[in-house]
């Protein structure tokens, strides 16, 4: 039971779990700050952050106070009960989201719910008369669950599973393609402000502006998925602040939590009214412990700073990816502390697995990009660890 020989977990991994995921890269067993252990006693720089989750990093003091505090107090009550830390939370995503008053949220427990719920909420948009239509993006990711499926703009990721939820038309990033397809029979457009799964892609620039006005003119939800981009991580508490836009809704998850499963969706004004009793929940959503969690992260990023790190930060960590000089980058990309490494061969997995043997986790978001996103709390000795052990790996391919 206690031997975690390395052949002896992978082995014992394939035969208890199902085989939904690649076989995992290494046993983790700890973590403090930016770094984390595997079994072995072998340390990484931890610039990827469970795919942007852990926001203070591992074992934040914060954030184990706020866990053991709360879970020893009370860690769950059914939605027939308030808490104070769930009001308290959706006070606070009111406030940063700039939901302002009318603004309501909606707990639940993952990114994918929280476009489910947002999906729901966009068949209840019936202004001027039945609307049948959502707009998405290709090569968008909203989650792996049906409704979220459905919204995503990966179509070998949805072949399998058909018939999803219909009514989903997906389109390109660029205004033409937006002009052309909101009307007043569209229920909702839905756009990642990043987007991070498909490789770090920026959308177009006045793209996002150019969605809220035709949005507004058609009587169409403006909803951002900011599942990935939100809590700071770009270098604003949302990303759809840099642009001065402001959506109907917008679903998050991963860095609210700081590593514990939490999601939400914000609806802004009218989107607010659609929902009526009864028409959605789930069980766990909005518990005392994921949301007292949740204020000591968002309450830990606005303390210290951290979303003017996440804007400095990433400017340096730019100019570091940029000043290593290989031939093997082509472009970075993205914003604040979420970047794409864009290569000049498909080799990003290598280049992963080469950073992973020197002691740096990065991803490879796709053949040719590797994704950045460390903790929002780095500061200059990672950085200067990240320059030097990926500068090895670059020099290894
Ligand atoms: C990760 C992600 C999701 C899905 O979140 P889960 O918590 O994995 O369900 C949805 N949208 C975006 C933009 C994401 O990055």
């Amino acid at each position: 039971m206690a031997d975690f020989g390395t052949e002896d977990w992978r082995n014992r991994f394939s035969d208890a779990m199902m085989h939904t995921i690649a076989p995992p890269l290494a046993m983790l067993v700890r973590g403090e700050g930016c770094y984390v252990w595997d079994d072995e006693g072998t340390e990484y720089l931890d610039f990827l952050a469970g795919i942007a989750v852990n926001s203070l990093g591992h074992a934040h003091p914060a954030l184990v106070a706020a866990v053991t505090d709360q879970v020893g107090r009370l860690a769950h009550v059914s939605n027939y009960f308030a808490s104070p830390p769930q009001l308290e939370l959706a006070e606070r995503l009111k406030r940063l989201t700039g939901a302002g008053a009318t603004g309501r949220v909606y707990f639940c427990n993952s990114g994918a719910e929280a476009n489910e719920a947002a999906f729901k909420l966009a068949r209840l948009n019936r202004a001027g008369g039945p609307r049948t239509k959502i707009v998405s993006l290709h090569e968008s990711f909203h989650g792996r669950t049906m409704g979220a499926l459905a919204l995503s703009g990966k179509p070998a990721m949805r072949e399998p599973f058909l018939p999803v939820p219909g009514g989903v038309e997906h389109i390109h990033a660029t205004l033409g393609a937006l002009e052309a397809a909101l009307d007043d029979t569209v229920a909702a457009l839905f756009l990642e402000p990043v987007q991070g799964e498909a490789g770090v892609i920026d959308l177009p620039a006045g793209l996002l502006r150019r969605a809220r006005e035709l949005c507004t003119r058609h009587g169409v939800l403006l909803i951002i998925d900011e599942v990935q981009t939100g809590a700071g991580r770009t270098g604003a508490w949302f990303a759809y602040q840099h642009d001065g836009t402001q959506p109907d809704a917008v679903t998050l998850a991963k860095g609210i939590g700081g590593g514990l499963p939490i999601g939400a969706l914000v609806t802004f004004g009218a989107a607010s009214e659609l929902f009526q009793r009864g028409q959605h929940g789930s069980t766990y959503a909005g518990n005392p412990l994921v949301t007292a969690t949740a204020n000591a992260v968002l309450g830990t990023i606005e303390r210290d700073g951290l979303v003017a790190n996440a804007a400095r930060r990433g400017d340096q960590l730019w100019d570091i990816i940029t000043g290593l000089g290989s031939p093997l980058i082509a472009e970075v990309r993205g914003r604040g502390l979420l970047l794409g490494v864009g290569l000049t061969e498909p080799v990003a997995a290598r280049l992963a697995a080469a950073a992973l043997s020197r002691g740096l986790i990065v991803n490879a978001a796709n053949e040719s990009t590797i994704r950045i996103a460390p903790p929002l709390i780095v500061g200059d000795a990672e950085l200067a660890e990240f320059e030097r052990r990926f500068g090895l790996a670059l020099a290894s391919i």
